[in-house]
């Protein structure tokens, strides 16, 4: 703790137009306006919490090898709007199941398990790539494999490149969707040119990415993608354990007049049932009925990735909340109890410690940067004016050779910094460089909120000196 003379406290306080003696007790929000004015970085004291215990346990319960089972794996579609991502999914649903879509629920992000002879897959279809990022950035990481989805004659456009860096970012496997196969003239090799030009060179040629062509129109290759997608699963060797209390989460939720409220989750691990007592984020409950997301129909019992609707729960959760099964309902309601309270605490505070040019030496010093190989990653996400600004930026940043730290760029675009920008760049713990643009409005707040840092520029050597001079800074002494 440092240690601040009690008179310069009081002082600032005044000024505040609080008057308080020395065993005052401040409101957090208080203390950190103080704290802002005397310089200092404030912390709340961290309380062991109910939710710490139980929750913590539950998470790092590790499952005994042999009690693991293979599941279906989750798949995303990603891709430009009109590409065909909602289609290809209305094909492959319309295919597998006979019956509508029921449920009821409003469908912003879709979850479905299909069958293909005998085995699961398990769909979602979120509204963008922000939609699934976001989830990454709550924890809630609920995607085993990416289908990027292109449409065979516009090729990679803006929002596919942003996709494909989501994907990257998400260090999950990806395949191509050759989507709108069927229209006249559309140059395939054109697009496999451009995924080799994004460092997916298509299987075909070679590299390790499976390109399928498809027609959600026609119903082409629909077979090829799900079984393309069997294979990759087989090859990850998706597990789960299936006896233990199910945990998941909440892709979307909502009060539904009498039916109250009825959350879209997913099971990521164990087997959910009905009458099982959950906390899902803030608010929790007892499981009144299940049913199938797809046909609507009451099922009792969902396992490892299986999306289902649940009733049940006090209040709508938020997509991506968690969620936990518990024994008891009186632990249950503790702990939404103290989130609820914790997320508008939070709220206040803003406290969410991402990396930035500052504290990246600290938090590679304290091991919390991921440093799973031998070169510690510096994330960072560039935004330029135009497409040679880029070029120049790629250009000098190819020149970086150290030992230790690796620069990774999860995105380079022309344009000003957006929203999804910053949800990728908290979900990655990235920094956005910015060259000749700004962040617009809800990029700007969202950073702000987020703590994810923004550097901007308009030299490029400025840039490039700022990376260096941060990375030596952390260079380990000679020895
Ligand atoms: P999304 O925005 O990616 O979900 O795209 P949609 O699924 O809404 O599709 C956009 C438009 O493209 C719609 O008019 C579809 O009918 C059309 N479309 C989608 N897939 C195909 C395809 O394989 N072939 C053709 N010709 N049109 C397609």
């Amino acid at each position: 703790a440092a240690s601040i003379p009690v008179a310069q406290v009081l002082k600032a306080l005044m000024g505040m137009g609080i008057m308080a003696n020395i065993n005052a007790e401040l409101e957090f929000e208080t203390a950190e306006i103080v704290a802002a004015e005397l310089d200092l970085e404030l912390q709340l004291k961290e309380t062991e919490t109910l939710e710490d215990e139980l929750i913590t346990e539950l998470d790092e319960q590790a499952d005994d090898p042999d009690s693991l089972k293979p599941r279906p794996p989750i798949v995303t579609f990603l891709g430009h709007v009109d590409h065909g991502k909602t289609s290809l999914l209305d094909h492959l649903i319309g295919i597998n199941v006979v019956s509508g879509e029921a449920g009821g629920i409003t469908q912003h992000i879709r979850a479905y398990e299909i069958d293909k002879d005998g085995n699961s897959i398990t769909f979602v279809d979120t509204p963008g790539h922000e939609a699934f990022t976001e989830m990454r950035a709550r924890g809630a990481n609920v995607t085993d494999i990416a289908v990027l989805v292109i449409a065979a004659d516009d090729g990679i456009m803006p929002q596919t490149e942003e996709a494909i860096s989501h994907a990257k970012a998400a260090e999950v496997p990806i395949v191509v969707a050759l989507n709108k196969i069927d229209l006249e003239g559309v140059d395939a090799n054109r697009v496999l040119t451009q995924l080799t030009e994004h460092q997916l060179t298509p299987s075909e040629w070679g590299g390790d990415v499976e390109v399928v062509r498809t027609s959600a129109i026609k119903g082409t290759g629909m077979d090829e993608l799900l079984e393309t997608l069997l294979t990759i699963a087989e090859l990850n060797e998706y597990k789960a354990n299936p006896d233990r209390a199910a945990m998941g989460v909440c892709l979307e939720a909502e009060q539904q007049g009498d039916r109250g409220v009825v959350a879209k989750l997913v099971v990521r691990n164990g087997t959910l049932r009905v009458g099982d007592v959950m906390v899902c984020g803030p608010t929790y409950g007892r499981v009144r009925a299940m049913s199938d997301t797809l046909t609507g129909e009451p099922i009792s019992e969902a396992g490892p990735s299986t999306p289902v609707s649940v009733m049940g729960l006090e209040s709508p959760p938020g997509a991506g909340d968690r969620f936990h099964v518990l024994d008891d309902i009186a632990d249950a309601r503790a702990i939404a109890g103290s989130r609820a309270d914790e997320s508008s605490r939070q709220s206040l505070s803003g406290v969410t410690t991402k990396v930035s040019f500052e504290n990246f030496q600290e938090m590679l010093q304290e091991g919390r940067l991921g440093q799973t190989e031998e070169k510690v990653k510096l994330n960072v996400i560039i935004r330029a004016d135009v497409k040679g600004s880029l070029e120049a930026i790629d250009k000098e940043l190819s020149k970086f050779d150290h030992p230790e730290v690796e620069i990774r760029v999860l995105q380079r675009s022309v344009g000003g910094i957006t929203l999804a920008d910053v949800t990728l760049a908290s979900a990655s713990d990235a920094v956005i460089l910015g060259f000749n643009v700004i962040p617009d409005e809800q990029a700007r707040s969202l950073a702000d909120e987020r703590n994810v840092e923004i550097r901007r520029y308009d030299v490029i050597y400025k840039l490039t000196d700022d990376i260096k001079a941060m990375v030596e800074g952390r260079l380990k002494p000679e020895e």
